[in-house]
């Protein structure tokens, strides 16, 4: 299905020359799974990124190969493995079979997912931030004049006029919490830098997301590490446990998403690895349903961000799962696995 955002959405890799352009519709694909012997219906949902090589028709063509018969809920290892083997990489579509093992589990023994992971979640305990895509100035201060209920934003960086829309945003929310995100933006170190110090007059910004190309030398983040006066987390750099060593040297925390390690699982491994690193971890997310963002939720208590805001950011949700009161998150109470309800829609 395609997901229709409230905003045209932009972010730094995907800005078109003189930094305009930016996207309504994001696809995603979502799998259930229905268990005859119970009549349990568990889902998955996959939300490819073509900056990991995901599309689509590529997640189709994955869960085309998948013979159901060889998935049990209760025996998610050997379904894990099962699935692990069909192809290399197709980390959205595989975290999506992932999900939707751990919803049909969940559901079978009625325990929400958390729990299965011997982690608790403390209702109205976690805030995730809310993101302002790039833009212009004027359009920065509605949307910021929009999310006013909420406590911490997220600000895309890496356009042409990123100071002025910060200092537009300031002129509207003077005092909220704020974090940037430059999506691989400057090509170089010393660029980075530059517009590092020039973001950190701000006095408050509390980290900035990527601000170099995964693909940049080890030699250059340990150079911009030294010298930023902002904290620095990888995302794009992050994809799974296996690139924890790197980030360690890099990096002051790393930015974890479902979508990119390859389900709750890998996810698990991910914030888990980068925790006994000693790095300071998030749980991020794309432009997703709630199936994703109630997915990840879950794992919330391994964090010491959030930034669970893709469901928020869309008008078309086809569920309900975890909710957001001013940035904080719940879970329905007495609902298993992942607290998901379908929402009805007039019969067309
Ligand atoms: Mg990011």
């Amino acid at each position: 299905m395609g997901l229709r955002l409230a905003h045209k959405w932009a972010i730094a890799s995907r800005l078109g020359p003189g930094g305009g352009g930016g996207t309504v519709e994001f696809p995603v694909v979502i799998v259930e799974l229905f268990d005859e012997q119970s009549g349990i219906t568990a889902r998955g949902e996959a939300a490819p990124s073509s900056r990991y090589n995901e599309d689509v028709e590529g997640c189709l063509a994955f869960f085309a190969k998948v013979d159901a018969a060889r998935l049990h809920f209760t025996d998610l290892e050997s379904s894990r493995r099962y699935i692990d083997r069909i192809a290399l990489g197709h980390p959205a579509a595989k975290g999506a079979l992932d999900m939707a093992m751990l919803d049909g589990y969940g559901q079978m023994i009625s325990q929400p997912v958390h729990k299965l992971f011997g982690l608790d979640f403390t209702n109205g305990a976690p805030l995730t931030s809310f993101s302002i895509g790039i833009d212009n100035p004027e359009t920065i201060m509605e949307k910021v004049r929009e999310a006013s209920v909420y406590p911490c934003l997220k600000l895309k960086v890496g356009g042409p006029s990123d100071e002025a829309n910060l200092s537009a945003l300031r002129s509207v929310a003077p005092r909220v919490r704020l974090r940037l995100d430059a999506n691989e933006a400057w090509g170089s170190k010393e660029e980075a830098l530059t517009h590092l110090e020039r973001l950190a007059n701000d006095g408050f910004v509390e980290f900035i997301e990527q601000p170099m190309p995964a693909s940049a030398p080890r030699s250059d983040w340990i150079w911009l590490k030294e010298r930023s006066p902002i904290p620095l987390m990888a995302d794009e750099s992050y994809q799974t446990a296996a690139d924890v060593s790197f980030c360690q040297e890099c990096f002051h925390a790393v930015n974890v998403k479902l979508v990119k390690a390859g389900g709750i699982t890998p996810a698990f491994e991910a914030l888990q690895a980068a925790r006994k690193s000693g790095l300071k971890t998030m749980l991020g997310c794309m432009i997703e349903t709630s199936i994703l963002i109630s997915a990840a939720a879950h794992l919330a208590e391994l964090t010491d961000f959030l930034d669970l805001d893709g469901n928020l950011l869309i008008t078309n949700d086809p569920f309900s799962g975890v909710s957001c009161d001013r940035g904080f998150l719940a879970f329905p109470r007495n609902l298993p696995a992942f607290g998901l309800r379908v929402i009805p829609r007039p019969a067309t």
